[in-house]
């Protein structure tokens, strides 16, 4: 069973860096994650953060819905742009959970805060889903224009593997129709194929060739921002061998899949772990 809360928070924009530091704030419109079975993405580092402990229970059952976070958030774009800041800052959404929540059908947390970010556009926003949700906002993703990247989360082209590994995510070909279609709405979008599941890489290439714009693939060893220890610490290594994928778990496991999307889409679209999600500026390619 989930727990879904409703709190107030004190500011909407969080100032970010590390792994994200092409970014200037994080947008999380909520805490807490809802995908996976019960017990949230078994690869997700975040239950591991501090966060994790915002409420009692484990990772997985429970979300927060920030619900004051758009009219702060329209109070602190209208400052950032009276202080020409806005014109300057790109914004990732979201960082420690998915925007896409399914209770943010009911709330639309997410679509205020689009709202928002569409009358007062960032140079950049990057919104980052597994979920085909995002589709109901291309209204609002269309109006952002040239300010706006898509990231669709893709672990793996093979339905098995999902199934294996996140059994309760969308599935592949849902995720691609979704790619599909912003695409085809003139929104900029990119497969994230983070972390990097066993897959075909030709036949993910070919796939990722007719959605996607860009492509970006980061690893255990190279997006857990460890060197693959807190993966380790997640078990990422034992559940590989359990379900039969133990030659995937291992740095460089990736160069197949990076040579094969190469050549298929050409080097300018295919990016790499942290240089690639902080590539704000995208290039269009048809
Ligand atoms: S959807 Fe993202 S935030 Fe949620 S459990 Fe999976 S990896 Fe973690």
């Amino acid at each position: 069973m989930r727990l879904y809360l409703q709190r107030n928070v004190s500011r909407a924009l969080t100032p970010t860096g590390g792994f994200l530091r092409g970014f200037a704030f994080s947008l999380n419109s909520y805490v807490g994650c809802a995908f996976g079975d019960n017990d949230g993405c078994p690869f997700c580092y975040v239950r591991a953060l501090p966060v994790a402990h915002a409420v009692e229970g484990k990772w997985g059952s429970w979300v927060i819905a920030k619900i004051n976070l758009p009219e702060l958030l329209r109070c602190e774009l209208e400052l950032l742009a009276r202080n020409d800041k806005l014109q300057r800052a790109a914004v990732f959404m979201s960082s420690a959970t998915d925007p896409y929540q399914g209770i943010e059908r009911r709330l639309c947390i997410t679509r205020a805060a689009l709202c928002s970010l569409a009358d007062r556009p960032p140079y950049r926003l990057l919104v980052q889903t597994r979920s085909p949700l995002i589709e109901r906002d291309i209204d609002l993703l269309g109006k952002l224009g040239s300010h706006v990247i898509v990231s669709l989360t893709i672990e793996s082209n093979d339905e098995r593997v999902r199934r294996a590994f996140t059994p309760t995510s969308p599935s592949v070909s849902r995720r691609l129709a979704c790619a599909r279609r912003l695409r085809e709405a003139g929104i900029f979008t990119q497969l994230a194929i983070a972390p990097m599941l066993p897959n075909d890489p030709v036949q993910f290439a070919a796939l990722a060739d007719e959605v996607a714009d860009r492509v970006i693939i980061d690893t255990y060893f190279d997006g857990d921002g460890s060197g693959g220890r807190r993966s380790r610490a997640l078990g990422m290594r034992e559940l590989h061998e359990r379900l039969g994928y133990a030659e995937w778990f291992r740095p460089g496991a990736e160069r197949e899949l990076m040579a094969a999307m190469r050549s298929r889409l050409g080097p300018g679209r295919v990016l790499f772990s942290r240089d690639g999600f902080n590539a704000i500026n995208p290039a269009r390619c048809r």
